[in-house]
């Protein structure tokens, strides 16, 4: 549904207008220990309090994201596959994650390097947005493209997202 696709200027400023859409001070952004850099630079330079969960063996860890949860928590990251560490979770394990959050929490699923992975068990996330409302999925053409100067990003957005994105992004983003 092209309607919720919102283009940005690399992924990063998706991360970035999420960030200061849906949190601020005294909201908690929440992520896996080792997760991508962009996550606490937004986080701060938009007030809210970057929040960590321990990872097991450099791997996300479903049940530790979940414990972290706060009723201060308004969105989870997740990098799958995750830079730096190049681990990746199942598509289980992002469905339980998904299944484990609330509703009034967003759940980003940062998929910049989907078209890399060849495992079957792999889902960049597609579904999820498709199932529920507060789920979004990342993307980028920098990584399989190798842009080195162009700036190409997009979400793949519940409705209700996307209208609220298209509203805030600079108008020639
Ligand atoms: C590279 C990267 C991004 C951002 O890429 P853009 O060039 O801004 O599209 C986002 N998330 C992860 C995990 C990345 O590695």
């Amino acid at each position: 549904d092209a309607a919720r696709v919102v283009c940005g200027n690399g992924s990063d400023e998706l991360i970035a207008l999420l960030i200061h859409a849906y949190a601020g001070p005294g909201d908690e952004v929440l992520y896996s220990q080792y997760g991508f850099l962009m996550y606490p630079i937004a986080a701060k330079a938009n007030g809210a309090t970057p929040v960590t969960a321990p990872e097991k063996d450099y791997r996300a860890d479903v049940d530790a994201i979940l414990k972290r949860v706060t009723p201060r928590t308004k969105i989870v990251f997740l990098a799958n596959p995750n830079n730096p560490t190049g681990s990746v979770l199942s598509r289980e394990e992002v469905q339980r994650l998904a299944d484990g959050l609330p509703r009034t929490c967003l759940f980003v699923i940062d998929a910049a390097y989907a078209e890399y992975v060849v495992s079957n068990d792999y889902s960049a996330g597609a579904e999820l947005v498709d199932s529920r409302d507060n789920v979004v999925m990342t993307r980028t053409f920098s990584k399989i493209h190798g842009l080195a100067g162009l700036r190409l990003g997009w979400a793949y957005c519940p409705s209700n997202v996307a209208d609220v994105l298209n509203r805030i992004r600079g108008p020639f983003n």
